[in-house]
């Protein structure tokens, strides 16, 4: 982490964000170096004003798109190859098109060929997990950690240093590119 990230990683109150539950993986420019940054469009852990997990279907369907509210509340799935998050191959921090919770950073990001925009690791704390039992074989089935907003399913086929493939919905997601994003 550059002193700039981390200058702007202490500042932006982000270390509660990427924390989460388990802050022993924060060092190290591993799976958590990650380029932090202060955005309005990010509302990190603690600095939220509304309860997320208390809100109505009503609600959710005035704030979100009709296509966000099928995916995020309903858990569908977007058609694949849809998404123009696709192809986004700038830094910046993916973030729940929910509640803006960030999800994923662009240094985990990589090209499945699977049509779906799919990472390697989430935000340590971001995302929980429940099996899925919907297709004839068992998924595990993965939401934000603070809305419960559906995002995608998480496989065992993933590429280093994890082997996992976080398998997400681009309608989900909303991206913010780094300030110094080409
Ligand atoms: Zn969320």
């Amino acid at each position: 982490m550059s002193t700039l990230d981390r200058r702007l990683f202490l500042a932006s109150g982000f270390a509660v964000a990427a924390c989460g539950p388990s802050a022993g993986a924060q060092d190290g420019d591993g799976v958590q170096g990650v380029p932090l940054f202060d955005d309005p469009r990010i509302t990190p852990w603690g600095a939220e004003t509304i309860d997320f997990s208390a809100q109505t279907e009503d609600w959710w369907r005035e704030r979100l798109t009709e296509e966000e509210f099928r995916i995020l509340r309903r858990e569908g799935t977007e058609r694949a190859g849809t998404s123009p998050l696709n192809d986004e191959h700038r830094r910046g921090i993916f973030v729940c098109a929910g509640c803006a919770l960030p999800l994923f950073t662009s240094e985990t990001k990589y090209e499945s060929g699977t049509g779906w925009p799919s990472f390697w690791a989430p935000i340590e704390g971001a995302l929980d997990t429940k099996a899925d039992y919907r297709l004839w074989t068992p998924r595990t089935e993965y939401h934000c950690a603070r809305c419960g907003g559906h995002q995608g399913h998480v496989f065992e086929d993933g590429p280093r240093p994890t082997g996992q493939r976080w398998c997400n919905n681009g309608v989900a997601l909303d991206f913010v590119p780094h300030p110094d994003a080409a």
